[in-house]
C-alpha cells in the first residue's frame, strides 16, 4: 500500500494519495486500541505530503493526530514530536505535552484493553498506557515526551512508591455504582474507601459466580478458562485498576470484554471467513452484553457512541479474519 502511495505522490496525484493515507490512518488507529500502538510511517508520509502541497494547517493537525495515539517505541515518534514543538512554538513544552496527553487519554479510553500506569524513564511523568492481554513487557512511547520506554509491568508496579503499602491496603475511589457489599467492605476514609487486596479478589470471585445468569452460556463456557487464568495472571494490574477507581465488578466485565474481542478477532471461532460457529455466536453475545454492563456501571467512560463504534470494529474484524 505504501508503494502505491509513493507512486501516486510521484505522479502528482496528491488528493488520491491523501485519501488513501487517511484510510490507512483510520485502520491503524482502530487496531492500535487493541494491540497497543500505531506505527509512524503513514503519518510521516501524510505530514510530508501536506508540506509539499503547502497545506500547513492540515500538516500540523496530522502531527497532533499522531501524537495523541498510543505509539510503539522507536526513534521516529520523537522526530514528529520535535516538529510539533516547532510548529506550535508560541506554547511552552509543558503546555504542549499537556495538550497531547489530554487528547491521548480520551483516545485510549475508547480501548477495552487494560490500562496501566507507567513512569517515563526520560521525563519522569507518569502516564496511563494500554496493556494488551497476556503481554508482560511492552515497548512504548512516552505519551508526554515521546521518548522510547520499555515497561515491565510487575517491576514498575512494585517499584512505584505510591503502591508500597498495597499488600495491606489498596485505595479504591468511591464509584457511584458501588453495591452494598462493597460499601460494607470499604471503610470510608475522607471520601475514599480502602479495600484490601484479599477483598478485591473476594468480590471478583463473587462476581464470577453471578456471570452465568447474565451471559450466554456457550460464549461464557468458551472463555471460562482464559478468564480465570487472566485474573490469576493479571493480579497486579487488577489491583492497580481498582486503585485507579474501577470497581472489582467492572474489572470482571472489562476482562470479559477483552477476552471475547480477542477470541472473536482471532479466527478461532469461525466456520469460514466472516462466519462464526456456534461458540463464536455465543462469544459475540457475551461481547455485546459486556459493553451493556460496562455502560450501566460507567456511562461516562462507556458511552453509547463508543460502544457502537467498538462493536462495529469487532464485527468488521470478524469479517476480515477467519
Ligand atoms: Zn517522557
Amino acid at each position: 500500500m505504501f508503494h502505491e502511495v509513493d507512486e501516486l505522490i510521484k505522479s502528482g496525484k496528491y488528493q488520491t494519495a491523501e485519501k488513501l493515507l487517511l484510510t490507512i490512518l483510520q485502520k491503524e488507529e482502530e487496531k492500535a486500541l487493541y494491540d497497543g500502538g500505531v506505527a509512524p510511517g503513514p503519518y510521516e508520509k501524510l505530514i510530508s505530503l501536506y508540506w509539499k502541497t503547502r497545506e500547513i494547517d492540515k500538516r500540523n493537525r496530522t502531527i497532533v493526530r499522531f501524537l495523541i495515539q498510543p505509539k510503539y517505541r522507536g526513534a521516529r515518534p520523537r522526530k514528529i514530536y520535535e516538529k510539533y514543538l516547532k510548529a506550535f512554538k508560541e506554547y511552552s513544552e509543558s503546555e504542549l505535552q499537556e495538550m497531547i496527553y489530554t487528547g491521548y487519554l480520551s483516545n485510549i479510553q475508547k480501548s477495552p484493553v487494560l490500562k496501566v500506569k507507567l513512569t517515563c524513564s526520560s521525563c519522569g511523568k507518569i502516564g496511563l498506557y494500554l496493556r494488551p492481554t497476556g503481554i508482560e513487557i511492552i515497548g512504548y512511547c512516552c505519551a508526554y515526551c515521546c521518548e522510547s520506554n520499555v515497561g515491565v509491568f510487575d517491576e514498575i508496579q512494585v517499584s512505584n512508591d505510591s503502591l508500597s503499602s498495597y499488600d495491606d491496603n489498596v485505595v479504591y475511589r468511591d464509584s457511584t455504582n458501588k453495591n452494598d457489599q462493597e460499601k460494607k467492605l470499604g471503610s470510608n476514609l475522607g471520601g475514599v474507601s480502602y479495600i484490601s487486596e484479599k477483598d478485591i479478589f473476594k468480590l471478583i470471585n463473587s462476581e464470577i459466580t453471578k456471570l452465568d445468569t447474565y451471559y450466554d452460556s456457550l460464549g461464557l463456557h468458551a472463555i471460562e478458562k482464559t478468564l480465570k487464568s487472566t485474573i490469576k495472571g493479571d493480579k497486579r494490574t487488577i489491583i492497580q485498576e481498582v486503585h485507579d477507581g474501577s470497581s472489582p465488578e467492572m474489572m470482571v466485565h472489562i476482562i470479559i470484554n477483552n477476552i471475547t474481542a480477542d477470541f472473536l478477532e482471532s479466527g478461532r471461532f469461525h466456520i469460514y471467513r466472516g462466519a462464526l460457529n456456534i461458540a463464536g455466536e455465543g462469544l459475540l453475545k457475551v461481547f455485546i452484553k459486556s459493553y451493556d454492563k460496562l455502560h450501566e456501571l460507567d456511562p461516562i467512560t462507556y458511552t453509547k457512541e463508543l460502544i457502537k463504534d467498538q462493536n462495529e470494529v469487532v464485527k468488521r474484524n470478524i469479517k476480515v479474519v477467519g
